[in-house]
């Protein structure tokens, strides 16, 4: 019996299964393929289970930070041994209630979105009597192939406008409460060829190096973004960058010298490259009919568990992989919920399945549970299993509540 579908009778199905063997492995690659003295930060939106964000820690070179963008994300963080003065609290709408948690639990480094955003995180250490430290994230022009300051990007919710920088620059480097520490770039997400990061890295760092020589932008620390890629729920392997630390390297020599004293400290970021492959859903087969000559066979793990931001497009698959697929069959994968849209796979080749099989639908360590809409037909939450190699470390199941709590303000 192999070690999932041991797995899948004692804990039922759905069910996650994490390696954090594999979480080790992928966070110390990517350190490797990155220059030396590198911070890496973990977007922990990808997965927040506790065991899995800790496992960042670890590592010979020295572990990752945390990237976070909510109180929940900063709870866990912080309960997963996260020193929460390392973390980066990133996102267009902090709240006033957000901002206050996280300076009193000694969060010290924002990214910030607008003047407003920053003159917000301002007021608020104020009231804590601290002053914090702000990246300025910046929409730059889309096309790595252009630099130039006064060139226009797409309107957007991230970033400032890199062409009113030249004017904002003396405004946002004198609000009160918070210090301009350097800049936060986050262009592109799941690059799968090593040429377009780097073509991506190459503009973010001459333009951030130009920032810094024509307006004075400070520039202790410079976060280039991320955009390392890895599979999602189908099978395959993370995205090799074999040239990365070497160009990388010569970039920096090039257009930010001073990254080799230490005076500018370098960041990229990273959520599915992490934690993607070491991630494993086992859902079950319930039923088999057939329509007008087509198969539907019903699994009950639907877009409820998984993939479900690809229905609002934010996410890649349409159709799911399962391991082993033998291409036996031809047939529809679909969920157990009361919308055709609980779709998995439509008219695809699968292998002959029954009743009780139990399917392996491989790197959803990623965007899985933590971007589903759990709530949704009310289903509960599949089992999460946290394991290291053959040892089981955890398992638990996130409760989402499905009672509903009343609201204290409301009589
Ligand atoms: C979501 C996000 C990430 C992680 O993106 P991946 O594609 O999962 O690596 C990193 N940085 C920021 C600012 C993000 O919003």
């Amino acid at each position: 019996m192999s070690r999932y579908t041991e797995l899948a009778e004692r804990f039922g199905t759905p069910t996650y299964v994490y390696d954090l063997d594999q979480v080790a492995e992928a966070r110390d690659e990517l350190f490797s393929l990155l220059p030396e003295g590198f911070e890496l930060f973990y977007a922990l939106k990808a997965n927040p289970h506790m065991d899995v964000a800790r496992e960042m820690r670890g590592g010979d070179a020295g572990g990752c930070r945390a990237e976070i963008s909510s109180t929940g994300e900063l709870s866990i963080a912080i309960a997963a041994g996260f020193d929460p003065a390392e973390c980066l609290y990133t996102g267009p709408g902090k709240t006033d209630g957000e901002l206050d948690f996280a300076i009193a639990a000694g969060v010290r480094m924002f990214s910030v979105e607008s003047l407003s955003d920053l003159r917000h995180v301002g007021a608020v250490a104020m009231r804590h009597n601290v002053v914090a430290k702000a990246l300025l994230r910046i929409n730059t022009v889309s096309g790595s192939a252009q630099t130039g300051i006064r060139m226009m990007g797409r309107p957007s919710q991230f970033g400032i406008d890199s062409e009113t920088l030249p004017e904002l620059m003396p405004v946002l480097t004198s609000v009160p409460g918070v210090r301009v520490a350097g800049a936060h770039f986050f262009t592109m997400s799941n690059a799968k060829d090593e040429a377009s990061l780097l073509a991506e890295y190459e503009y973010v760092i001459e333009f951030a190096a130009q920032l810094q020589q024509e307006i004075g932008l400070p520039l202790e620390f410079l976060d280039i973004g991320g955009g390392f890629s890895s599979p999602y729920a189908v099978p395959g392997e993370r995205a090799a960058y074999s040239k990365l630390r070497v160009e990388l390297t010569q970039l920096l020599d090039l257009h930010l010298p001073r990254w080799r004293t230490g005076e500018i400290k370098l960041a990229c970021e990273s959520g599915r490259y992490l934690v993607g492959s070491s991630g494993v859903l086992l859902c079950g087969v319930v039923n088999i009919k057939e329509s007008r000559g087509s198969k539907f066979v019903i699994l009950d793990a639907g877009i409820n568990v998984v993939g479900g931001l690809s229905g609002i497009g934010r996410l890649l698959p349409a159709t799911i992989g399962v391991t082993g697929n033998d291409g036996s069959d031809v047939g529809s994968l679909v969920g157990p919920l009361c919308t055709p849209g609980d779709t998995l796979a439509k008219g695809a080749k699968i292998p002959t399945l029954s009743v009780g099989d139990v399917l392996e639908i491989p790197n959803v360590g990623a965007y899985g549970v933590t971007a589903s809409p759990l709530g949704f037909l009310g289903r509960p939450a599949p089992t999460e299993v946290v394991v290291r190699g053959d040892e089981i470390i955890s398992v638990s199941r996130l409760d989402y509540r499905r009672a509903y709590e009343p609201v204290e303000a409301y009589g």
